[in-house]
């Protein structure tokens, strides 16, 4: 479907690792006061200050993280990046500069290595961050990509996992569920184009859902609103591997417990109309779907009133002791413990 970059010209040892570097990094511009010294030696230089310094890595395989047959290059690049700058966000820190580190196959033209770095740039630009280092090999089979974020907060800032108490209330940014609709409609579609080459995708009214798993954006934005209303979550944990997950975290890291409830569950009209499409309860994608990058937070009762007011915030529950476990109550008022692995519709704990 969108092979078309990778089958431009220009061959990766033509170029050579040095020119291939150069190539990749060039009208890339340092604009933090902390990069002292970027890209070009044998390491970088960073200067905080006084401030906390923040580091998160990820890794992202062909095959298993990500599918190049209908993921533009581009939107790769910019993903790699957002992902890791929302673990920095989920800190309640301040994104500064990152590394980026690739292995290619040599099926991989010169190319689609930029268009991939055209992603990179544009995220370093959305997202006021440096590129400043990475390595560049080959690799046997496939693309393997690996970004290091590197972020900033005064000390009383920032926040953990560690953190939350009986009675503070659960709170999560956005929508969720909408990222693995999208997956499912990306994988749909490519079981019907391997089928017959001839027909086209058909994406159309799906544009939401689509975006969602592409395109993702990390939620500066939530950090600011909090901060510009002096709120410091007392928790917090970004929402990679779905709600449920998320929650067990939190719950595992403050030896509690948690009860959310199905109707408070931001879920898009888009995400409900995608699952309904492929039969699938929409709250499942929304408790193990991932991908979302949203925030989960945990405020103190004297911060409802305020958060309650933030827009794009959901009140979804609250932390209870651990004897009462992790549980969801539906909207039939039924109250489901929360599971590792997703949850399990047929156990009904009130039976
Ligand atoms: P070394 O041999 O010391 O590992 P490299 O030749 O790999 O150095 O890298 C030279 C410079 O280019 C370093 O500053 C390194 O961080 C940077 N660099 C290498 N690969 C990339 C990449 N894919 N993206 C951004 N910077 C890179
Ligand atoms: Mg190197």
């Amino acid at each position: 479907m969108l092979e078309d970059k990778n089958q431009a010209t220009s061959k990766l040892e033509d170029l050579g690792e040095f020119g291939l570097i150069d190539t990749l990094t060039e009208g890339f511009e340092n604009k933090q006061k902390s990069t002292q010294l970027g890209i070009g030696d044998d390491a970088a230089i960073l200067d905080f200050g006084n401030e906390e310094v923040v580091v998160s890595t990820d890794m992202l395989v062909e095959g298993v993280h990500f599918d190049v047959t209908y993921t533009p290059l581009k939107h790769l690049g910019y993903k790699a990046v957002v992902v890791n700058l929302s673990d920095i966000y989920a800190m309640n820190a301040t994104p500064r500069q990152i590394t980026f580190s690739m292995a290619v196959s040599s099926r991989y033209s010169v190319e689609a290595l930029q268009e991939i770095y055209s992603g990179v740039k544009l995220a370093c630009e959305f997202y006021n961050v440096d590129l400043v280092g990475g390595d560049t090999t080959s690799s046997l089979k496939g693309l393997v990509l690996s970004v290091t974020a590197i972020g900033t907060a005064p000390k009383e800032q920032i926040v953990k996992r560690k953190g939350a108490s009986e009675n503070d209330l659960i709170c999560v940014s956005g929508d969720l569920g909408g990222a693995y609709m999208g997956l499912q409609i990306l994988e749909r579609e490519k079981a019907v184009f391997r089928e017959n080459p001839e027909m086209q995708p058909d994406m159309s009214g799906n544009e939401y859902v689509l975006e969602r798993q592409l395109k993702p954006e990390a939620r500066r934005d939530v950090i600011k609103a909090l901060g510009d209303m002096k709120i410091v979550p007392t928790s917090m944990i970004d929402i990679s591997d779905g709600l449920a997950s998320e929650i067990m975290h939190i719950c595992k890291h403050n030896d509690c417990g948690a009860q959310i409830y199905e109707d408070k569950i931001p879920v898009d009209y888009h995400t409900y109309k995608a699952a309904e499409e492929f039969n699938f309860n929409a709250t499942t994608a929304a408790l193990n779907g991932g991908e979302d990058y949203e925030l989960l937070f945990t405020i103190g009762q004297k911060d409802f009133e305020v958060v309650k007011g933030l827009p794009g915030i959901s009140i979804i529950g609250h932390i209870t002791d651990k004897g009462a476990g992790m549980n969801m109550v539906t909207r039939g008022e039924q109250h489901i413990e929360l599971q590792a692995q997703g949850w399990n519709a047929f156990k009904n704990k009130s039976e």
